[in-house]
């Protein structure tokens, strides 16, 4: 419930906005066989840097749903195989227009953390919850953004920051051959927060105890079953397993307690 002092937030336009299907991002090419076809080949970690290239062109990455919620905050910022993986997955996150040939993680750590951040700031906010307490004791990466921890400077970053990505998402127009520039995994991911934001989407946490993390739709659930997912506790059948687990065992230790049997 949002606490009568708080102030909705409001969008315009006032429902969701239709996301492109696809997002593009530098990808090397190989000749792949004696036809002289190009294919394009996934991202290489070298130290620090993300790399493609030299030969590159753009490359189409698939857009899937809720990908700022739900893949987004369950990566560690800290491993690079992670990230690595992700930018394959998905295309290079906050990447620069000038970006030649590589670019550092640090780029896509910090548009992962500003996204977060921005979520995590709307989630406490449509619960109530976005005071000072909260703001000091949620779990931020901090070591890349960090909102002010009073409400009104965290309502104005809030604004600015996602008013700021949103301008690389307007629309635009030109004429011959001026290039549109094309949509970036950014601004696909700030999209589908905005339309969550508009469509007053609130978040589930996973019931898991070493996960609870924020979810709507359960992530990876069989198709077949995806109409049993409403009320479902676990962000994945992963975090179901493993919570099931951990009860068993603690009802398994031979000592029931009260604080077990409420796990
Ligand atoms: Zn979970």
């Amino acid at each position: 419930m949002i606490a009568s002092t708080v102030q909705p937030i409001t969008t315009r336009p006032a429902g969701p906005i239709s996301p492109p299907e696809e997002v593009m991002a530098p990808a090397a090419y190989w000749l792949s066989d004696e036809e002289r076809n190009w294919a394009p080949t996934a991202y290489l970690l070298e130290g620090d840097r993300l790399t493609w290239g030299p030969l590159w062109r753009f490359r189409a990455f698939p857009v899937a749903p809720r990908t700022y919620l739900h893949e987004l905050r369950r990566l560690d910022l800290t491993d690079g195989k992670q990230l690595l993986d992700f930018c394959n997955q998905f295309g290079a996150l906050g990447i620069h227009s000038d970006s030649e040939t590589s670019m550092h993680l640090d780029g896509v750590r910090f548009a992962a953390a500003l996204l977060r951040t921005l979520t995590s700031i709307y989630h406490l906010h449509e619960t109530g919850r976005f005071e000072h307490e909260s703001i000091q004791s949620w779990h931020w990466d901090s070591e890349w953004v960090a909102p002010p921890d009073d409400t009104v400077a965290g309502h104005e970053f809030f604004t600015y920051e996602m008013n700021r990505l949103l301008d690389g998402v307007t629309p635009m127009v030109g004429f011959g051959n001026h290039r549109q520039p094309p949509y970036t995994l950014l601004d696909v991911l700030v999209i589908q927060l905005f339309n969550d934001i508009a469509g007053g989407v609130t978040y589930k946490t996973c019931a898991s105890e070493t996960c609870r993390e924020l979810f709507v739709n359960q992530i990876n659930r069989n198709a077949k079953r995806r109409s049993r997912s409403d009320g479902t506790r676990y962000c994945s059948p992963r975090c179901a397993r493993a919570q099931a687990q951990r009860n068993y065992r603690l009802r398994t230790n031979g000592h029931r307690t009260g604080r077990d049997l409420t796990t």
